[in-house]
């Protein structure tokens, strides 16, 4: 295929609106897979990936005859999810346009918007697409103004289809030919390919995904990579149709996938150039390597099965870099892990993961941010220059009487509801420490808010409070904004006067007192009572600012036996004496593992 018949294009959509069953529609009719009952063949892919046996399907090649002329169409898949930003962005790197498909009935949703900018930004052909039209409650005219209003979209331009019954769905493909661009490359130029994508399988080893800007790349080929200036042997080459077929070779505008005796992901950086052997070329712009923002402990329930749980998280990190690993240690549960995360739900889909490849169960802490704090005096510290630290950790915070400044990461939310729900919401927003930055109408009943949040104060159970106050119409999605100033307190809790260090946490100025007491509670509910009283306190600065007390209470487990069944009585004496062993001591208080379980499980 000449340049001139090729198309590299993706799909973008809030979740559910139909992005899978557009995908598979289009497979469908451009005979790449047969017609019927093909549910979701990209989805199927990424079942097979969670399984941790195949690939990330991450794009499909597709060849299409329009008006006479067959073309090459690159459909480019990029994952949907809040806080996968940076790989739509990179995946849209490969592309020259984006179909903007929206649900005719749900109407324009956060994710819409988030994912409209992010191609907007780079320039992309955008053709926008109501899907689900032969829903009753559809209401295109009411959709279309929303996407005029946002998006400067006119009503003709906008193609109306059901992906599911297959209606204009062909022309969803013209519409792909004739308004998005053909890639501007060159195969006569040097050979210069982009990295946009790579994993790590199981039986082939490490897999690019590539988009050739110039030149042309054959199987045997000698490459260098730009940032490390390794050189490779191809050994694979080919396209995606939809599942890996070697063709060994890529033309300039092509989109495919290679192998060359990788052995680490590492080794090929998402965003890197290669070039062929001694022929260097100026690289493309590469991407940030994307940061953790949210950050929680994870242990096995049981210690024995810590083994098991590394080379579990071993294996799912090879296929997401993403994931940011460390060792950590707890006298309460033991040896296991900090984790950190672009966000809530990759968080989730990590843990979800994980408990698929391993059966025996995690306990996952409450999750956490990263702190920035100054340091009054201090020298050689690498962050945020020389006086600044980041606290991962809330025990290794200093001593307050050294910092000076404390600052907490940020996100810019958008949030679009119904306008019914706007005071309900904005109550929400102020009680979670927001910062209303704009409100506005998408529609005559539809509001757009942009909210400024601490990302802590989102963590838990906001977009669960969000929904339920709106009955689900409210969608939400949020991206990084950086650091601002504020007041933190560590508060750490003892009982009998000694230090649970496992508790200790940190948390906004204004929060301490209700968090406090609120883990005091839970204590007192979980630890069991003891010969003697416990006092538990919550403590900002030696401070106390919450507590309770444990009455004294003789322990006799005996006592629920109905008369004398001594087999009953001796299985129960021994079942404590297993008991004990999982406690944790603090002082001479025994605390069974499951109270700190419930105290720092979100
Ligand atoms: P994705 O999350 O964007 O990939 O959405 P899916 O393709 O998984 O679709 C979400 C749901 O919407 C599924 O139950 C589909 O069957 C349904 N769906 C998709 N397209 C249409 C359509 O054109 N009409 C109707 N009625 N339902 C659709
Ligand atoms: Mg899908």
């Amino acid at each position: 295929f000449p340049v001139e018949l090729i198309r590299n294009f993706s799909i973008i959509a809030h979740v559910d609106h139909g992005k899978s069953t557009l995908a598979d529609r289009l497979l469908e009719i451009t005979g790449t897979i047969p017609m019927g009952d093909n549910k979701q063949v990209l989805d199927r892919l990424q079942v097979e990936r969670e399984r941790g046996i195949t690939v990330k399907a991450q794009t499909a090649s597709l060849v299409h005859e329009h008006k006479g002329t067959k073309y090459l169409l690159n459909l480019i898949d990029t994952p949907g999810h809040v806080d996968f930003h940076y790989e739509v962005s990179r995946s849209l790197a490969a592309c020259d346009g984006v179909v903007l498909l929206v649900d005719a009935n749900q109407g324009v949703q956060a994710q819409t918007v988030a994912n409209f900018y992010l191609a907007f930004e780079q320039n992309l052909k955008i053709i926008p697409v109501l899907n689900k039209i032969d829903l009753k409650n559809a209401q295109p005219e009411v959709v279309v103004e929303q996407m005029h209003n946002l998006f400067d979209v006119e009503e003709d331009e906008v193609l109306k289809i059901s992906a599911k019954q297959g209606s204009g769905v062909e022309d969803v493909l013209s519409a792909v030919i004739e308004r998005v661009p053909s890639p501007k490359h060159d195969r006569l130029q040097p050979l210069k390919a982009f990295v946009f994508d790579s994993w790590y399988d199981q039986f082939k080893g490490v897999v690019v995904h590539v988009a050739i800007c110039n030149g042309i790349a054959r199987k045997g080929d000698r490459i260098t990579y730009a940032s490390s200036g390794k050189t490779y042997e191809i050994t694979e080459i080919g396209i995606m149709h939809p599942t890996q077929v070697p063709s060994d070779v890529l033309y300039a505008g092509q989109v495919g996938y290679a192998m060359m005796n990788m052995r680490n992901t590492d080794e090929a950086k998402i965003g890197d150039t290669f070039f062929h052997e001694n022929k260097e070329v100026e690289p493309l712009p590469g991407f940030k390597d994307a940061t953790p923002m949210v950050f929680a402990g994870m242990f096995p329930t049981d210690q024995s099965e810590f083994p098991q749980m590394r080379s579990a998280i071993e294996k799912l990190t090879l296929n997401d870099r993403s994931v940011q690993v460390t060792l950590d240690n707890s006298p309460a549960l033991g040896q296991g892990y900090r984790l950190g995360f672009l966000g809530l739900l990759h968080m989730d889909v990590f843990n979800q993961r994980l408990e698929q490849e391993f059966d025996a169960s995690v306990i996952m802490t409450a999750p956490n941010v990263a702190y920035k704090m100054k340091i009054f005096g201090e020298k050689n510290v690498k962050h945020w220059g020389s006086d600044f630290i980041t606290v991962l950790n809330p025990c290794l915070m200093p001593d307050p009487a050294v910092i000076t400044e404390y600052h907490e990461p940020m996100v810019d939310s958008t949030i679009i509801t119904p306008a019914d729900y706007i005071d309900s919401i904005t109550g929400l927003c102020l009680n979670r420490r927001g910062q209303l930055k704009d409100q506005s109408y998408i529609d005559d009943s539809r509001v757009m808010l942009r909210v400024l949040f601490p990302l802590s104060e989102i963590l838990l159970d906001f977009f669960d409070e969000l929904k339920s106050l709106t009955s689900g119409y409210a969608s939400f999605d949020y991206e990084d904004a950086g650091y601002q100033l504020t007041e933190l307190v560590k508060v750490n809790f003892c009982l009998n006067d000694r230090d649970v260090e496992e508790l200790t946490m940190i948390c906004h100025l204004s929060r301490a007192r209700e968090t406090a007491r609120k883990v005091c509670l839970k204590l007192k509910e979980t630890v069991p009572r003891q010969q003697f009283m416990i006092s538990v306190q919550g403590k900002v600065n030696q401070k106390v600012i919450a507590r309770e007390n444990i009455k004294a209470y003789r322990k006799d487990v005996t006592a629920k036996c109905y008369g004398g069944d001594i087999s009953r009585k001796t299985k129960l004496l021994k079942k404590q004496a297993e008991g004990k062993k999982r406690m944790r001591k603090i002082g001479n208080i025994d605390i069974p593992k499951d109270a700190f379980i419930k105290v720092l499980r979100k």
